[in-house]
């Protein structure tokens, strides 16, 4: 017997919160999932972070991660989402269709491990010893995956943006942008933060 069964009014999850998250970082597999932190649900690839009240959303079967020390930044980027108010009206942003192919850009290519430099071992030096470990970043493979750096992005006052991420929240309703390093969006429940590009 499972009262959350059923319930109608229940939305099932927008796809944004799957595209926003991270499936392939080992570094982080909480992230690898949308996943529920207090009341909100939220996806993050540590470039876009979106967040909803997760009453309104079919979330059975996502893990709550709420007590998770692990992500306790999440709380603070929630806290500045939530503080950062959005006043200026978002106009969709035309993005050409070789600039949206999604997945494509958040693929991943094969780097070497920066935490062990590709060696797969990490040495632990102790006040006696230094003992060669598997590098827990890498899983002992010794390859680094990253996202690969896109060279096309969408400006927005003066703030560069990968163009796949605007693309998502082309729908924005408001938006804000802090000191030239980030866009807050809210865009009907939703809310979030794209990162731009440092350089
Ligand atoms: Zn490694």
């Amino acid at each position: 017997m499972s009262p959350q069964q059923n319930q109608p009014d229940l939305e099932p999850l927008p796809e944004i919160f799957y595209h926003a998250c991270d499936p392939v970082f080992n570094g982080m597999p909480e992230i690898k999932r949308p996943f529920v932190y207090g009341d909100n649900i939220v996806a993050t690839d540590r470039s876009i972070f979106v967040a909803a009240n997760k009453n309104r959303y079919d979330v059975s079967g996502i893990l709550d991660h709420t007590k998770n020390k692990k992500i306790s930044g999440v709380g603070r980027v929630l806290q500045e989402i939530v503080s950062t108010e959005c006043e200026k009206p978002y106009s969709p942003v035309e993005i050409p269709e070789d600039n949206i192919r999604f997945m494509e850009y958040k693929s991943r290519t094969n780097h070497r491990c920066p935490e062990c430099e590709g060696s797969g071992k990490v040495e632990t030096h102790t006040k006696y010893s230094t003992y060669k470990n598997t590098c827990l970043r890498c899983e002992g493979t010794g390859i680094g995956l990253r996202i690969e750096h896109v060279n096309e992005a969408v400006c927005i006052d003066g703030l560069r943006l990968n163009p796949c991420y605007i693309y998502l929240i082309n729908k924005a309703d408001k938006y804000h942008i802090k000191e030239k390093l980030q866009l807050f969006f809210r865009m009907s429940d939703i809310r979030g933060m794209i990162c731009g590009y440092r350089f």
